[in-house]
């Protein structure tokens, strides 16, 4: 029998919601699989100001580093939005993930088939996509220095710096490779070479880097265009690498693909030190909160990836996935990804959170007691 602790973060507006589905999830791998999981709920984003007057306290904290892996739902709301910036929920997540020392940011998309008629883009098009995007998650404009808002000449002046050390490129970079190889050996390396210097460095390390990984493919490409080319061919990916702001653009670009920003999970890891971070890459969606119109399936999937990259189980990891494809295919949609009605009939099945996370727990134990 395994025992791992997890702490669980379920946040603001539909956090909650999608974690009872993730404890349900877990409910079910500890009754069929041979593990034990002792969850530590603790306070964290909104509700933890609400609190404590602070997004992350030092118990929330704490707990995290001492546990084998983190479970966050998702923060932040309307109503945190006027608070000074070192008291936002946001401020809480850069906290965190600086405090896990999680510089890497893995964000796979995969478009599922029964899916291809939700999203926006051409099924042809779309078929077939399964792509990861490596995104470094504790450098680049969120962190670098200056920044600040300044009176200067008679008026206020905002700005932010861009700035990557050569070992914090290098780092991300060997993340990317390493996943490639397991993959199909491409890596796309996001920048803006032409006009930004820190670009010009992330290009010339990263070029660096791949001479050890001569297995691997690398390509460059600008970041205007990889906006273009993931709505054009987004079959041509395998790995995108990227720095922290290129990559949180162009990961939300990619949810779109799947249909729904509703279906991203994410992982985000250091060198192993510290656990591993497993959320959605959505956020605490207030407009739909305390509906039951959630979508689970990204926090499900984070969970899955938790097996995958901190508990190695490649197994239970499959099962989850093909759980959520098995249940897709029978047509159960939640609002995001439903489909409206053509001629009076819907082609899929219009269902709440609880409904898709039960469904989805049904059929991981119906296809555990199949294997
Ligand atoms: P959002 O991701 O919360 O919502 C964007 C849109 O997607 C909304 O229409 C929402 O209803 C929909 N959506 C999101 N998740 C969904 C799901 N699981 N199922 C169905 N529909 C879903 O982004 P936003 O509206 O820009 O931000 C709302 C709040 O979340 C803000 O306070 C923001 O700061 C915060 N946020 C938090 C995180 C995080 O916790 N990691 C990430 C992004 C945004």
């Amino acid at each position: 029998m395994q025992t791992k602790k997890i702490t669980l973060l379920s946040g603001d507006g539909i956090g909650p919601e999608v974690s009872l589905e993730a404890e349900k999830l877990l409910k079910v791998i500890e009754g069929q699989f041979n593990y034990k999981f002792e969850i530590t709920k603790k306070d964290f984003g909104g509700i933890a100001i609400d609190k404590y007057g602070i997004p992350l306290p030092e118990d929330t904290l704490n707990t995290c580093k001492n546990s084998d892996a983190v479970l966050l739902a998702a923060i932040g709301g309307p109503k945190y939005d006027n608070l000074p910036r070192e008291k936002r929920p946001e401020t809480g997540l850069l906290g965190l993930r600086a405090g896990l020392s999680a510089f890497a940011n893995l964000r796979p998309v995969m478009v599922f088939d029964p899916l291809l008629d939700s999203s926006t883009i051409k099924k042809d098009v779309l078929a077939s996509t399964d792509l990861i995007v490596v995104r470094e998650l504790t450098g680049g404009l969120y962190f670098g220095n200056p920044k600040g808002i300044e009176v200067k000449h008679g008026e206020k002046v905002g700005f932010n710096t861009m700035v990557y050390s050569e070992s914090e490129i290098k780092r991300i970079a060997k993340v990317a490779f390493e996943i490639a190889r397991k993959r199909k050996k491409k890596v796309t390396s996001i920048d803006k070479a032409n006009v930004l210097d820190v670009s010009q460095l992330w290009r010339e390390t990263v070029t660096q880097v791949s001479k050890d990984y001569k297995d691997v493919n690398l390509e460059h490409m600008l970041v205007d265009n990889a906006a273009m080319q993931l709505i054009k061919n987004p079959k041509q990916f395998d790995v995108i690498l990227a720095e922290n702001l290129f990559g949180d653009i162009l990961s939300d670009e990619g949810a779109m693909l799947t249909g729904s920003i509703g279906m991203l999970p994410s992982a985000s890891m250091g060198d192993g030190a510290h656990p591993a971070i497993y959320e959605p890459v959505h956020g605490s969606a207030p407009d739909i909160a305390g509906k039951n119109l959630a979508n689970p399936i990204a926090m499900l999937l984070s969970a899955a990836m938790m097996f995958k990259y901190s508990f190695s189980d490649e197994k239970v990891y499959n099962l989850i996935l093909n759980s959520v494809k098995n249940i897709l295919s029978q047509g159960y949609r939640t609002k995001d990804i439903h489909q409206e009605s053509r001629d009076g009939v819907s082609p899929t099945k219009l269902i709440g959170t609880r409904e898709m996370g039960d469904l989805i727990c049904k059929e991981l134990a119906v296809s555990k007691s199949k294997v």
